[in-house]
């Protein structure tokens, strides 16, 4: 298994279930492949190294990319930013609200937590319909910080994801149907 090229090591590495949450989704469960130590570390050393100097810190988005951005700091020796879900941060916040392949959500960060200029990898785990990387991509907009790039494990295709997202470079460390 280990000498299989990572893009298809990561989907093989998911539990794959039909008909989650909804009728007619094929649902990705990344559980399997963040419990995976080898298929976890060689898909977090690929992604930072796809993005080697061109960040400061690393956003994950709330819950799955908190795992990611984590482990990805502290290759490059980077901080990292919480991309949260609505009405959990404390202080002053950014809010976006968008729509998700099934139903809607808003995210939030801290405002004024980070310098302007900051140069921020986005990371999640899955690149569906892309609204919700490019409300994160939003809030980093509001935020003045710059997207240095948006890394995710999974790219589901044909969802429009990738063109929702034009204008930001967008690595996906595997593509599926
Ligand atoms: P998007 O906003 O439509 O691109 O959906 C991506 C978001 O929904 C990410 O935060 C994913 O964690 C979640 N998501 C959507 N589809 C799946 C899936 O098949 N497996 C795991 N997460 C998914």
């Amino acid at each position: 298994d280990s000498f299989l090229p990572l893009e298809e090591q990561i989907p093989s590495a998911c539990a794959q279930i039909q008909d989650y949450p909804k009728e007619g989704i094929l649902f990705y469960d990344v559980t399997t492949l963040f419990a995976n130590p080898e298929v976890f570390r060689r898909a977090m050393d690929e992604l930072a190294a796809r993005f080697e100097g061109q960040f400061d810190i690393v956003a994950g988005v709330e819950a799955r990319g908190f795992l990611m951005a984590s482990a990805l700091a502290y290759i490059a020796g980077t901080g990292v930013m919480t991309v949260r879900k609505a009405g959990k941060l404390p202080r002053d916040t950014y809010m976006k609200e968008y729509e998700l392949e099934y139903g809607s959500a808003a995210i939030e960060i801290h405002k004024e937590d980070i310098p302007a200029g900051t140069r921020v990898m986005l990371v999640d785990d899955l690149l569906a319909t892309g609204g919700t990387l490019e409300a994160a991509t939003h809030l980093m907009k509001m935020a003045d910080l710059e997207v240095a790039g948006i890394g995710v494990l999974l790219e589901l295709e044909g969802l429009g994801g990738r063109e929702l997202l034009a204008g930001n470079r967008v690595e996906a460390l595997a593509l599926v149907s």
